[in-house]
């Protein structure tokens, strides 16, 4: 595949390509160009030469070119969600709901376009009147993971371009392919050139220069603390807006007066979707004391059924990891909690298993302390870590020892409860018997080291234009 800048896809200034390889195989399932420096130039160039025409369109007419793309999104839903298990690894009806998630997420964008509007301050007796405008920033940069790339994506494309900005984004060297096809369907609904540009390479090559280009206005980053700490710093040079989401290490608390089995199930099933690397995914149970026993005995027999295979295969739960180093972190972890004394079952190898994927079995560990080493970092793969909790004050303040704090969720059916834990947890957002739950309607963002500022909901206006006030005398 080819990189999308201007009006072209293109290969890389250098010429160089990288290899993307199948997480569920070892080899290679496709290429992509190795950008650099000069690609991303040129790519902040063909945004910047597409800003004002786009800026200046009604915002009504950018809205209803991203109805058009979520439209045509939706028709080749099958096409790039088959891409994105190719290069990503998980099981192509997750990968399909990723796919139908980003067309929604530009269908909410398209119907908020009306919302970017300037505003008017009347009756200012010694200082006549003012106008408000809503300004876009310019040319703003995206730089995305590899494990919801095209949601992912389609949070900072929607959010940016609605508001009159135009955009060059760096997804992961390790899932380029299904974004490449995003932004091509893109262009396909009628997006003009230079638009949007997507720039492959990797973090050093492209990602560098884009977050210290002086042309570019705003960096929104998704990935990982240490990386999103260079940013940051990086970004401040050149004044640029920055908005870090950096991972979490949700806590889900589960109540002495929840049905545990029922609990329970939903907690396998949401820790083990996209085989646990969601940055919002319930990587610590903390269970009362009540409900403990029951919980993990549901656990015990079901992790045992949990089908391990290709993701293209119907019947695999789960895929492999994207990557060996991923596999290699997880298990690593898991190895660390048996260590403290955790029990540790593991799920079953199936005999069909490729040998050469990132396969990694599923892990249930109980009786974690609450006070782990390991359990303060982010798991990013599927272990499902119980700790047992005296009480719901003791939870909470299992809960939020850590320096994550992206989501966390309360299991209770007492609504008094919901209201005090959820008051107590450190969390961008909790929910209540729900977790990972991101509607594009609601803002979405991390509190300590997960990060800061907000995706989705209004946010997008405060954090994609700036006000400009015209103060008029009488
Ligand atoms: P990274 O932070 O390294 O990667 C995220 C993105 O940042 C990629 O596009 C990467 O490019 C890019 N990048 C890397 N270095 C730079 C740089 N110097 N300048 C600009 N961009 C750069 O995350 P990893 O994939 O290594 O994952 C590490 C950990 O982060 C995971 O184990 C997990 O804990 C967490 N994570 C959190 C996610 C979230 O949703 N918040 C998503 C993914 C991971 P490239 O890879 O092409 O070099």
């Amino acid at each position: 595949m080819q990189m999308m800048i201007a009006d072209q896809f293109l290969e890389s200034v250098s010429g160089e390509r990288i290899q993307i390889n199948n997480p569920a195989t070892g080899t290679a399932c496709g290429e992509v160009p190795a950008g650099g420096g000069e690609d991303v130039d040129f790519a902040v160039q063909a945004a910047l030469d597409a800003f004002t025409p786009w800026a200046t369109l009604p915002n009504s007419r950018r809205g209803g070119l991203l109805y058009r793309c979520a439209e045509l999104i939706r028709r080749e839903a099958d096409r790039i969600a088959l891409i994105l298990t190719t290069e990503q690894g998980k099981p192509l009806r997750e990968a399909k709901d990723e796919v139908y998630g980003a067309a929604a997420v530009f269908e909410y964008y398209a119907g908020s376009a009306s919302l970017v509007s300037s505003g008017y301050a009347d009756r200012l007796p010694r200082y006549g009147y003012g106008i408000v405008q809503r300004r876009p920033l310019g040319v703003c940069g995206a730089i995305i993971p590899w494990n919801m790339p095209v949601l992912i994506a389609a949070w900072k494309i929607g959010a940016a371009l609605v508001t009159g900005n135009t955009l060059v984004l760096k997804p992961s060297s390790k899932a380029p392919m299904a974004v490449l096809a995003l932004g091509e369907v893109m262009k396909r609904s009628g997006l003009p050139g230079g638009v949007l540009n997507i720039v492959t390479g990797s973090g050093n090559l492209v990602g560098d220069p884009l977050i210290s280009h002086p042309e570019v206005k705003k960096i929104s980053f998704t990935g990982g603390m240490e990386t999103g700490r260079h940013i940051a710093g990086v970004a401040a040079r050149t004044m640029k807006r920055v908005t870090l989401e950096l991972g979490g290490n949700d806590p889900m608390i589960v109540c002495s007066d929840v049905d545990p089995v029922a609990v329970a199930e939903a907690a396998l099933l949401l820790r083990l979707y996209n085989c646990g690397q969601i940055c919002t995914s319930p990587k610590r149970l903390i269970v009362e004391d009540e409900v403990y026993e029951a919980f993990v005995t549901h656990l015990k027999r079901r992790i045992s059924e949990v089908v391990i295979g290709d993701g293209t295969d119907p019947s695999s739960m789960i895929g492999p990891l994207n990557s060996e180093e991923v596999r290699s972190s997880v298990e690593h972890a898991v190895w660390r909690l048996g260590d403290e004394g955790a029990e540790v079952i593991m799920g079953r190898i199936p005999d069909t298993l490729p040998r050469k994927g990132f396969f990694c079995l599923p892990a249930l560990v109980t009786g974690c302390d609450g006070d782990s080493p390991v359990l303060q970092e982010e798991i990013f793969g599927p272990v499902i870590a119980v700790i047992n909790a005296g009480d719901s004050d003791e939870a909470i303040d299992i809960a939020n020892n850590t320096r994550y704090g992206l989501g966390a969720s309360v299991w209770t059916q007492k609504i008094e409860v919901a209201e005090r834990l959820a008051e107590g947890l450190e969390a961008g957002i909790v929910w209540v018997n729900q977790h990972m739950k991101l509607p594009p309607e609601v803002p979405f963002g991390g509190v300590k080291g997960s990060g800061s500022g907000r995706e989705n909901g209004l946010a997008f206006i405060e954090g994609y234009t700036e006000e400009k006030t015209i103060l008029i005398s009488r």
